[in-house]
């Protein structure tokens, strides 16, 4: 399967990791839209929150924990936005599930 985000969980494409663990990877993205802004995947390929079910929803639950770790551990008391882009309209434009995290600057509502 040709997908991105896979080939940067093999390590076979580099990224700046943030966290790792068996389940979950957590790394900067090449593109940054505010001073911190990282992305938190699952390891399996889950296409898009639109392929959730009952059989793969736990992993949300743990990337919510780890982002809440990762909060206190990257200094974003102050606040932090979570977003996950699905679907063309939605802005998605690596079919792999990902959760942007955005910090350190204000964050306008509602988006563009
Ligand atoms: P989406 O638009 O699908 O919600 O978000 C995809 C994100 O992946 C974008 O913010 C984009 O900058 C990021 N991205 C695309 N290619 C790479 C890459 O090779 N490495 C990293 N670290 N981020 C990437
Ligand atoms: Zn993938």
């Amino acid at each position: 399967m040709d997908c991105l985000f896979c080939s940067i969980v093999a390590g076979e494409v580099p990224s700046k990791k943030v966290y790792e663990d068996d389940q979950i990877l957590a790394f900067y993205d090449i593109d940054p839209q505010a001073p911190v802004h990282f992305l938190v995947i699952p390891k399996e390929h889950i296409v898009s929150p639109d392929a959730i079910d009952e059989s793969n929803s736990a992993i949300v639950g743990h990337i919510y924990a780890v982002i809440a770790k990762l909060s206190k551990e990257l200094g974003l008391a102050k606040g932090y936005r979570v977003v996950c882009n699905c679907g063309e309209e939605g802005g998605q434009t690596v079919d792999h599930l990902h959760f942007h995290v955005l910090a350190k600057r204000n964050l306008a509502w509602p988006p563009g």
